[in-house]
């Protein structure tokens, strides 16, 4: 198999973006395949909530992007037996040093050819909150882009403007780069509100609902803290098994329709 390259993007943040990361990661990682994750986010939740302490990094993935270090220096494995570039606080610096440097679109696909040789079957790019230069320098890497979406009456607002940048992506860095749908997330299933607001989404923009939809649950607040997925902390859980389900769809999704 080829490597996916996919992004998990939505500009609003609290979407549960850095959760579908870490949890995809983890399901892909039960199913044999060999995952890498990239925090593409200052704030590198991912990186911390997979049990490393940014603190602690000399190198992360700030070098790779600004300095050209190769990726394969900063990897770490993590507990959970995916692969991390782990972010840090630089990572802040890196959008701005990034804006006046020619090719700032291809920074992260060129890190992801570096890796070719690695054999990863999914790369992960967790993308911060917002549409700025490393949002879309992981749109130019990808293959496919996610959405999580919270199923509520205003969080669809920002949608559009999400897929004028795809739009936009396509036409000027990538125009390989598929929307692989929307993925409702924290979402409870006890309200017909919930269904209705997806319904409403995927008719207005025309997109694909990612099956199942990922539950809310509090189980999802506790795991950072143990520097484990929730695949790891509540294997029964039923939003670890909803991931698992989801992470089923993708490969099957990624194998109909392999990468050119
Ligand atoms: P983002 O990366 O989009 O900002 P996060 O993944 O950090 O969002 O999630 C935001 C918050 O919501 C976190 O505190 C996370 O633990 C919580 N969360 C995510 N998914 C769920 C869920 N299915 N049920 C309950 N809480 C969730
Ligand atoms: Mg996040």
């Amino acid at each position: 198999m080829t490597t996916t390259t996919l992004a998990i993007a939505n500009q609003k943040g609290g979407v549960a973006k850095t959760t579908t990361v870490a949890s995809l990661g983890a399901a892909l990682t039960e199913l044999g395949h060999k995952v890498l994750l990239v925090d593409l986010d200052p704030q590198a939740c991912l990186t911390f909530s997979l049990g490393i302490d940014p603190e602690d990094l000399e190198l992360s993935v700030h070098h790779v992007l600004t300095k050209g270090l190769d990726p394969a220096e900063v990897i770490i494995e993590t507990e959970d037996g995916m692969h991390l570039l782990p972010a840090t606080i630089e990572l802040a610096r890196a959008e701005a040093d990034l804006l006046t440097r020619t090719g700032r679109e291809h920074v992260i696909k060129t890190a992801v050819e570096d890796l070719e040789d690695a054999g990863y079957d999914w790369i992960l790019l967790d993308c911060p909150p917002s549409l700025g230069v490393l949002t879309v320098a992981a749109l130019t890497a990808a293959r496919g882009v996610l959405i999580p979406l919270q199923c509520e009456t205003l969080s669809h607002r920002g949608v559009g403007q999400l897929l004028d940048t795809v739009h936009d992506v396509r036409r000027f860095t990538n125009r390989r780069l598929e929307v692989w749908g929307v993925l409702p997330t924290l979402y409870d299933g006890r309200t017909n509100h919930a269904r209705r607001v997806l319904e409403t989404i995927s008719a207005t923009y025309d997109l694909e609902v990612v099956e199942p939809p990922i539950p809310k649950t509090i189980k999802f607040a506790e795991a950072p803290a143990a520097g484990r997925s929730i695949l790891a902390t509540s294997r029964s859980n039923k939003g670890a098994q909803a991931y698992r389900e989801v992470a089923a769809n993708l490969v099957a999704r990624a194998t109909r329709r392999p990468g050119k």
